[in-house]
């Protein structure tokens, strides 16, 4: 990418409310058979083109296919009951109605492929596709069958190595791994959470992304939040692991966070892409906003390397609210761009 300070969301937008009930998580679907296929798609177009209109320069699904980030992948695979889901606390923190796996656990087809190939027809910018990252998939679910997180973790990596390399094979430019989890376990992280995380990102040409974040903004994580401190130095357990490791970019919270903004030196020599949009927050940010936001990482990370985004995913917005963000994040990050044309170099 030629760009300088490329603009991308890091995931999810609200979907139409003729698609899913608008504001709430696993919104269930409002269509169902072949209209909800032809629907899905639809969403799929319409969010490809209105993060087109709005002048993101990498274009994102924006999850209009997907239920949820991380259970829709798992539904999706052999081994798994989500007919008989269970609820479990998830992210240590709230408690969801999850898929439950019952068998050995594989990938009979593809789950996204074809969603992303229909993607790459909309868009002739770089496309970027995400999956949940092998730790977060097992702290979103019900285990009766490995009874172990880390041997469970490390078949998920096999299967998200599949599923990334065909996502790769029908053109996707950048893949994503999303680690929510890395900001909870840390120890788990240290023993097998980036190692399943590299092995999921195994042997690929296109960019890789480990998306770390505090979550959506929902009630039970803005709660998490307020425990947390004056700084929240969370990152300070995954940064280094990830700066020694074959991720090529890091994806973090900043804007209106307590992330002190020095800890993107622990990732120095890896792309950043960095939450110039509160997610937690219906206010949207001025151009300015964004502008200083992605300024003051400057002094840590190289322009050339600096990815402008949101902080999280923005599916439970009012959808006027993300897409006015949207223009936000183009026009904060077109400042900064200028500023940087100014400087003799
Ligand atoms: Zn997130």
């Amino acid at each position: 990418m030629n760009t300088l300070l490329p603009t991308s969301i890091v995931g999810s937008l609200p979907k139409p409310a003729w698609l899913a009930k608008p504001e709430v998580l696993w919104s269930p679907w409002e269509l169902d058979g072949d209209t909800l296929v032809e629907g899905k798609h639809d969403a799929l177009r319409s969010a490809a083109k209105e993060q087109e209109r709005r002048g993101l320069d990498i274009v994102s699904d924006g999850e209009q296919t997907r239920q949820h980030f991380v259970t829709t992948f798992i539904e999706h695979l052999e081994g798994v009951d989500f007919e008989n889901r269970e609820t479990v606390r998830i992210r240590d923190r709230y408690d969801a109605s999850v898929p439950t796996v019952v068998g050995a656990v594989s990938r009979r087809q593809p789950v996204f492929v074809q969603d992303a190939a229909f993607l790459r027809q909309q868009t002739d910018r770089p496309i970027k596709w995400a999956l949940p990252g092998p730790m977060t998939m097992i702290d979103t679910l019900a285990d009766h069958h490995y009874r172990s997180r880390e041997r469970l973790a490390w078949e998920f990596a096999t299967i998200l190595n599949q599923e990334a390399r065909e996502l790769e094979a029908a053109g996707v430019d950048i893949i994503q791994f999303d680690e929510p989890a890395f900001n909870v376990f840390f120890d788990e992280m240290k023993d097998w959470g980036v190692a399943t995380l590299e092995r999921a990102a195994e042997g690929l040409r296109a960019e890789t992304v480990v998306h770390i974040c505090y979550g959506y903004g929902i009630k039970a994580n803005t709660d998490w939040k307020a425990t947390l401190g004056a700084e929240w130095r969370q990152y300070e357990e995954s940064f280094p692991l990830l700066q020694r490791s074959s991720i090529d970019t890091v994806s973090l919270e900043s804007h209106n966070s307590h992330v002190p903004i020095d800890l993107i030196e622990l990732i120095r020599g890896k792309k950043v892409m960095l939450g110039a949009i509160d997610v937690a927050s219906h206010e949207v940010e001025s151009p300015e906003e964004v502008a200083d936001t992605l300024r003051r990482a400057l002094q840590f990370v190289d322009a050339d390397k600096l990815v402008a985004s949101s902080n999280c995913g923005m599916a439970p917005l009012p959808r006027q609210v993300a897409f006015e963000k949207l223009s936000a994040l183009s026009a904060g990050a077109g400042i900064l761009r200028d500023e940087l044309a100014r400087v003799p170099a």
